[in-house]
């Protein structure tokens, strides 16, 4: 994978990695919401933003981590008691305040902000039509095509504007709205991503994982269900079902990899998931070692139900720096393939002339995964047989997770055996999709796994966004 690459893949800004927050009702909504995003930190760090509304909407967002832009002085600028949040990821190349979110514009309905966390695939060719017609643009996210087709709408109020708007996108959203006196949550028909309802006090809470609740002490009451439309305003809470039916598409990685596994998604503890993968992982793809080595912290649930399964002793062998972001959320290669030696770190002592089964969620490029075996040899480890707990990662996401091309994706080219020795194992074992889903207590016909099947549940337009992407130039910095 070169660094041109990564920057084609990601030019257009189209496949975020996202986490939103919200809350209606609380005299203390903004700090209650930058709290709410120090949680769901690790879904994006690229930049991060809250709006709140006192009756008039006011937005803060920037570049960075939210324990960095978020200062007494910032929280202070945002009075009210109902706000929205966001942490972004996205591997775009224009790393640019402008694709920060929320976003807030004023139309015709008033103010409206929005946030999202997923990826709407035919917005690209909706915004060419806008551009076409005159409209202008501050971001390259499909995320502000939905703001200036409720701008358009010739629906009474933003409330009704909504669902007329979703009702004709396609793709993944767990989306966040803010006008001057209500908070609207909206979750895409298939429920590709997950959004969760949770009540502190008198107020609503709502947010992309459940482990935003318990920091500021708010009680996880439910799911808000796919195609369920959420409106809470003076007048209380309103749950309508606006958008069409469809099968349901749940995000399986989210179990594997990418929310917290203190984080009920799904109405399941994230943390049992990834016990049972690992559990299930040591019946399906033994080995005979002396240490289960996690690589953390991504591998550690699932190194504990491997260990637990196997009998096979658990131990941190490899420390992991907490002070360095994840590998890849870093948005330069050279960045990234630096971090994995920054990041990681072997304890010699115990892996010296052992037979280490390390354990993983996933291989993506195969990249990290080929250095962390070679710090482990070269701590003295004996054997390194390594045990991803999902099946191999073939078919990019169009969903909301950011993955490379499928070209860059190592076991859509190579076989098991060939992955193996270019990472330069001595054994790989992956998890069946059989027993990832039965891990994940989640029935296929109603999860989303594209990823590993390169089947996807909705129509794809992936010429439509590379093309986008590489004709589109970068906007510049604010
Ligand atoms: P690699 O060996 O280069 O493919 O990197 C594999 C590592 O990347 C694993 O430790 C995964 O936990 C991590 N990973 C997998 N998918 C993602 C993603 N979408 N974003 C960030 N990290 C990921």
């Amino acid at each position: 994978m070169t660094p041109e690459g990564l920057g084609e893949t990601a030019r257009g800004g189209f496949r975020d990695e996202c986490g939103v927050f919200g809350i209606y009702g609380h005299d203390d909504a903004a700090r209650l919401a930058y709290l709410g995003l120090y949680q769901l930190q690790h879904r994006g760090q690229e930049s991060c933003g809250i709006v709140a509304s006192d009756g008039l909407l006011r937005s803060e967002r920037a570049m960075g981590l939210v324990s960095e832009v978020f200062d007494e002085d910032r929280l202070n600028r945002l009075p009210g008691t109902a706000a929205i949040g966001h942490t972004r990821y996205s591997t775009a190349g224009e790393v640019s305040v402008r694709e920060a979110q929320p976003f807030l514009i004023a139309c015709k309905h008033g103010q409206v902000a929005v946030c999202h966390n997923g990826n709407l695939p035919f917005a690209t060719e909706e915004r060419r039509k806008l551009e076409r017609e005159g409209a202008i643009f501050n971001s390259t996210s499909d995320t502000e095509v939905v703001l200036h087709r409720i701008a358009r709408s010739r629906a009474d109020s933003v409330e009704e504007a909504i669902p007329e708007v979703l009702r004709e996108t396609e793709g993944a959203f767990s989306m966040l709205f803010l006008t001057p006196d209500a908070l609207v949550a909206v979750r895409d028909p298939r429920g590709f991503r997950p959004l969760a309802l949770g009540r502190l006090d008198g107020a609503w809470v709502v947010a992309s994982e459940t482990c935003a609740f318990d920091l500021i002490g708010a009680t996880y009451v439910r799911d808000v269900e796919p195609g369920e439309m959420i409106v809470v305003d003076e007048g209380g809470l309103r749950s309508s079902y606006p958008l069409p039916e469809r099968q349901r598409s749940f995000c399986v990685f989210e179990h594997v990899y990418f929310s917290r596994p203190d984080s009920m998604v799904y109405g399941r503890s994230v943390n049992e998931s990834r016990h049972k993968m690992g559990k299930r992982l040591a019946i399906e793809q033994p080995a005979d070692a002396d240490l289960v080595v996690p690589v953390p912290d991504s591998g550690v649930a699932a190194a504990i139900g491997y260990a637990a399964e196997s009998g096979i002793s658990f131990r941190f062998g490899l420390v992991r720096n907490h002070y360095v972001g994840r590998t890849f959320i870093e948005p330069k290669q050279s960045i990234r393939s630096f971090g994995v030696r920054l990041k990681l770190n072997p304890v010699r002592d115990l892996i010296r002339g052992r037979r280490v089964i390390l354990i993983d969620d996933s291989i993506v490029r195969g990249t990290t995964s080929k250095k962390i075996v070679r710090l482990v040899r070269e701590a003295g480890a004996r054997e390194v047989h390594v045990r991803i707990s999902c099946p191999p990662t073939v078919s990019p996401c169009y969903y909301g997770v950011d993955t490379p091309d499928k070209a860059e994706l190592i076991a859509a080219r190579m076989s098991v055996g060939e992955v193996r020795d270019f990472i330069e194992a001595d054994s790989l074992g992956y998890l069946s999709m059989e027993g990832m889903l039965e891990a994940c207590g989640l029935p296929p016909e109603t999860s989303c796994v594209a990823c590993w099947s390169g089947r996807y549940p909705t129509r794809i337009n992936t010429a439509a966004e590379t093309q986008y992407a590489r004709e589109r130039e970068p906007v510049p910095s604010d």
